[in-house]
């Protein structure tokens, strides 16, 4: 019989017993590892930050994300719209646009909107934006000529002025260190090191602790790049908010959707019209209220900046009031996968020279797009957390894979970039829309807020933010947005829920003034 005693009879036995301990206990790590996947991370890392974000309403929310997604079916017009529209009432599905005008009857009549603030808003919050303005020049003189400081003789001033030059020389060159090089030249905070036996997710804490770096599990990561985000110091910087008043569901589009709670709620498979494109795109509803943000009027030139795979820019054809539309997107598998869905949805997408004038592809980096007409409608759909995704989809391409955690925390640094450009891409007057497929408040207000800042402080732009809560209320038998104390400040939020599962979205519109 194998017992202890005779195993330690010899040396061998008891070496050879140790490396089976030491075998087994291997497997037993390896298979714990092999259980935490992407999606679990991502799960842990929301629960940890939208439990503290949303409270008790992020239970409800998490439930309907794992969840069967529901979806929309837009109209192809390009097909057999009369045809199709017919097919889907027959299935028990509703007309967007109806829905929505019974919606806003019912709201006039119970619960008026309140009177839009005066004029003098969009006065007041460009007052703040001088005195801003003025604010940040007194603090660059005073930093560089302190009050019990200040320079007395001309040879002091000579002295002063050359160390003028000399902090602005300093600023320039950290402005235009990359990244990477902020990265490498960053001090590392020792002081605070998470320790791995107190089970933390150490991506769980990068929007709560301020510190310049975290020690997580095996790796040093810059938290701060994060955390900057939503940090006080900007806060002080004005918004201008005004109501917004030129939203109105386009003519042509059309939209089906089964209502609230409803037991239908699955559409059938496309299928090819007569002309040999497809009868209807299934959409999330957050992205139709995107495009419908961007409040297209004829003859519009557009630019959507991360087009593919196209969604939102195939939404934005169907209104059939864009004359040109731009799709931009610095991958060019996926820009190929947008000209591939277009040809399934456009007519002649390939042959006819109409196309080819009113729909133009670039593949470039968002952030350095430039132009020198000036586009009406510019929209930022940016590259973010894509929530639902991380939580349901396959490993292969999870943003929460160990490996691309610095990606991941750099975009909120990558979105705002876009953003700043759009703003700078839009014509005075005209609108930017800045949308995510995240719930998180660092991706949303904190990269508008952010990026607005940016504009106003490098570009001297001045856009106001557009307050869409009273024309989205009319979605409110369709959609379930964050309302309250959850509710964004500057956009609006889809957020999922098992009556209405769409989402997240989030919808920030942005007007430029200057
Ligand atoms: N708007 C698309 C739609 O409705 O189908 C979805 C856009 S997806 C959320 C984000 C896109 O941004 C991806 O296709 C990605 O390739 C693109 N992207 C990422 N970084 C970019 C950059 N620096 N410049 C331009 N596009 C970028």
């Amino acid at each position: 019989m194998l017992t202890i005693t005779n195993l330690c009879k010899s040396n061998h036995s008891i070496t050879y017993l140790v490396s089976q301990l030491r075998f087994k206990s291997k497997v037993h790590w390896a298979k714990l590892r092999k259980k935490t996947t992407a999606k679990d991370k991502a799960m842990n890392h929301f629960d940890d930050f939208y439990g503290n974000v949303f409270g008790d309403k992020w239970t409800p929310m998490r439930e309907a994300l794992l969840r069967r997604t529901k979806y929309v079916a837009v109209i192809n017009n390009y097909g057999d719209p009369e045809e199709t529209m017919e097919y889907l009432t027959n299935r028990g599905a509703h007309c967007l646009k109806n829905l929505m005008s019974v919606q806003k009857e019912f709201n006039d009549q119970y619960n008026p909107t309140p009177t839009p603030p005066p004029e003098s808003t969009m006065n007041e919050g460009t007052d703040k934006l001088a005195a801003y303005a003025a604010k940040l020049q007194s603090d660059e003189i005073s930093s560089v000529y302190p009050a019990d400081n200040a320079p007395e003789t001309l040879e002091t001033k000579e002295i002063t002025l050359g160390e003028l030059e000399e902090k602005k020389k300093d600023k320039i060159r950290h402005i235009n260190k990359t990244l990477d090089q902020s990265l490498a030249e960053a001090e590392i905070d020792e002081s605070r090191i998470i320790d791995p036996g107190m089970g933390l997710m150490s991506e769980a804490l990068y929007q709560y602790v301020p510190a310049t770096k975290l020690k997580g599990m095996d790796e040093w990561v810059p938290e701060s790049l994060h955390y900057s985000f939503y940090s006080t110091k900007d806060k002080d910087f004005p918004l201008v908010t005004e109501p917004e008043t030129e939203f109105k569901f386009p003519e042509h589009l059309k939209v089906f959707t089964y209502e609230m709670d409803s037991e239908w709620t699955m559409f059938p498979e496309p299928k090819r019209c007569q002309t040999g494109v497809f009868n209807y795109y299934p959409m999330d509803c957050g992205s139709v209220v995107a495009a419908l943000a961007l409040c297209l009027s004829p003859g519009d030139r557009v630019l959507d900046l991360c087009s593919a795979p196209g969604g939102k820019a195939l939404v934005s054809l169907q209104t059939l009031l864009p004359d040109v539309i731009v799709c931009n997107d610095v991958s060019i598998s996926r820009s190929n996968r947008t000209q591939h869905i277009f040809r399934d949805y456009l007519f002649d997408f390939d042959t006819s020279n109409k196309w080819r004038e009113r729909v133009v592809f670039t593949k470039l980096d968002g952030r350095s797009f430039t132009d020198d007409q000036g586009f009406d409608k510019v929209l930022v759909d940016v590259p973010c957390t894509t929530d639902r995704l991380s939580v349901t989809r396959i490993e292969d391409n999870n943003l929460f894979r160990s490996d691309r955690i610095k990606e991941r925390l750099r975009l909120p640094e990558l979105q705002a970039q876009l953003l700043t450009n759009a703003l700078s891409l839009v014509k005075v007057g005209g609108a930017v829309v800045y949308s995510t497929c995240s719930l998180s408040p660092v991706q949303n207000d904190g990269v508008v807020h952010m990026a607005l800042k940016n504009a106003f402080e490098t570009r001297s732009i001045i856009a106001a933010v557009k307050d869409l809560t009273p024309a989205v209320s009319a979605l409110s038998s369709t959609l379930t947005f964050a309302t309250g104390e959850i509710a964004p400040k500057y956009g609006q939020l889809v957020i999922p829920s098992l009556a209405a599962n769409f989402g997240p979205s989030y919808i920030s519109r942005l007007v430029r003034l200057k």
